[in-house]
């Protein structure tokens, strides 16, 4: 019986390899597994697998976030994308169409998120009310209760970023305008080739904690950038530690995220009347193949699962301060307000039920003089990063680029906030920790749009899974 069916095993063997004409071969790829396969399983640093990732966020978040996102409070974010490149002279503005930015008109954003940035909660209002009559009396000091000068002096110390991870974007500026973020989508907008990877490249090279002797194959075009130096990039790589190596991931995952954006919303056919936007599956292919980028694509995707990881951790961290009674995301109408208060402690709620969070305990766990210094030096490169986001060349990029950096920033103030949020009043006014309403939309949609990646790599393998 035994010999039987090693017998028949063996002949169905024979037979599948002569009808594929494979003999001693393994079966060849399909064009998904091709960019899938090496992304499943666990994820290097954390202790999550990508299928458990990919089930609850198709399933369980996306939807639900996707709706939050739509509401008034996030849909209007606030950028001043006339800041002048602090590091070069010669940007060429992309000329493209689809790289233009529509700022709001006055009228479009509700009165309740332009009177104020951090108007957001009950207490907040009360208390700028307090501070704009005080300044009509021409009494600022004298007439602001204890509490309210603590308040406004914290946030204002707050405001003035010592912890934050981003330069902060200058609201206050007559050039910083609204934008409505579904009516300027990210989506594919021709911004490629030598300016764009400037961009790329300055992120990398100088803001990655890389040894200056080790290049990256960075720029397509540069000569001489073969297997070995990759490999030579990627065992310093392995040698950093957790937090140095963590930072790369972060910004591959970002990167990769921009990608797979414009590959999903991809130009696919322009008349005079209409433009068709939709998956365009070979520039997919050429950025996240494993044969096609010689193994890159598929690692670049696990990063874009880290960077997820890390904003769902952060999220889950700052439950608190949302949950507290006063918090409102507040636009001026209640009803509505209130109900996305309540989607809003819904999708968090949902975030922190997620069984296999990342833990960041191991971060900046060492000798505590050396550990700062991490710390310091992780905030200070990612600052740089935002102040280069006022050189990439394309509006419609830029506007994005500082939102998810912003937004990325804006997660890891929160990891790096435990003990202080852990501390906050269950009510009242929150000194030690605060998010303006910058931060909180940011956060928000940078999450979203990692989110959006997630479920469009599902949309992606499905697609692929068609073809051969
Ligand atoms: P690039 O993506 O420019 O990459 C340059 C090099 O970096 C590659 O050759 C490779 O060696 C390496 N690399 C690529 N991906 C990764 C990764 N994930 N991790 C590590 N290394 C990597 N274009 C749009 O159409 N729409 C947008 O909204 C948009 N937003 C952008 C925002 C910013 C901040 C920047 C800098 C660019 C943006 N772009 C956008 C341009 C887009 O990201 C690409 O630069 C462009 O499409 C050209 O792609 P490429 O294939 O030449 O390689």
């Amino acid at each position: 019986m035994g010999r039987r069916c090693v017998f028949l095993i063996g002949l169905l063997g024979a037979v599948w390899l002569l009808a594929s004409g494979h003999g001693g071969q393994q079966p060849p790829e399909t064009a998904a597994q091709r960019c899938f396969c090496q992304v499943s399983g666990y994820l290097d640093d954390c202790t999550c697998d990508v299928e458990t990732i990919d089930r609850f966020n198709n399933y369980r978040l996306f939807p639900r976030l996707q709706k939050l996102l739509e509401s008034d409070y996030f849909r209007y974010y606030k950028v001043n994308l006339k800041r002048p490149c602090p590091f070069w002279n010669d940007i060429s503005q992309c000329g493209r169409r689809d790289c233009a930015v529509k700022p709001c008109q006055s009228d479009e954003v509700p009165d309740g998120i332009k009177s104020a940035s951090y108007k957001y909660s009950e207490v907040a209002n009360n208390l700028i009310e307090e501070c704009e009559q005080a300044e009509r009396l021409g009494a600022v000091d004298e007439s602001l209760s204890e509490e309210t000068q603590k308040a406004v002096l914290q946030w204002t110390k707050h405001d003035d970023s010592s912890d934050s991870f981003c330069e902060a974007d200058d609201i206050q500026s007559p050039d910083a305008e609204y934008v409505d973020l579904l009516l300027n989508p990210e989506r594919y907008t021709g911004y490629k080739g030598p300016d764009a990877w400037k961009i790329w490249n300055v992120i990398y090279e100088e803001n990655c904690f890389k040894p200056q002797t080790i290049k990256r194959p960075l720029n397509p075009l540069a000569s001489g950038q073969g297997k070995n130096e990759e490999n030579t990039f990627y065992s310093w790589l392995e040698g950093l530690c957790v937090e140095k190596r963590a930072f790369y991931r972060l910004i591959s995952g970002l990167h990769a995220s921009i990608n797979v954006h414009l590959s999903a919303r991809y130009l696919l056919q322009e008349t005079w009347l209409e433009k068709k936007w939709g998956h365009n599956i070979t520039e997919f292919q050429q950025r996240f193949d494993g044969i096609l980028t010689e193994g890159e694509g598929p690692r670049r995707l696990k990063n874009l699962y880290f960077i997820y990881l890390i904003e769902l951790r952060a999220l889950s961290k700052v439950v608190p301060f949302f949950e507290r009674p006063d918090f409102q995301l507040f636009t001026g109408n209640k009803v509505q307000d209130a109900e996305n208060k309540m989607l809003l402690l819904e999708i968090l709620h949902e975030i922190k039920s997620f069984p296999l969070h990342f833990d960041e305990n191991s971060f900046f766990a060492g000798d505590k003089k050396e550990a700062n210094k991490l710390k310091e030096d992780f905030r200070l490169h990612f600052r740089n990063i935002s102040r280069i986001m006022d050189c990439v060349g394309c509006f419609k990029c830029r506007l994005w680029g500082k939102l998810q950096i912003q937004g990325l920033g804006t997660a890891l103030k929160i990891l790096f906030s435990e003990k202080l949020i852990a501390n906050m009043p269950e009510s009242g006014p929150s000194y030690e920790f605060h998010l303006t309403r910058q931060e909180i939309v940011s956060l928000f949609n940078a999450f979203g749009r990692i989110s959006t990646s997630v479920k469009e790599l599902e949309n992606f393998r499905n697609l692929l899974q068609n073809i051969h």
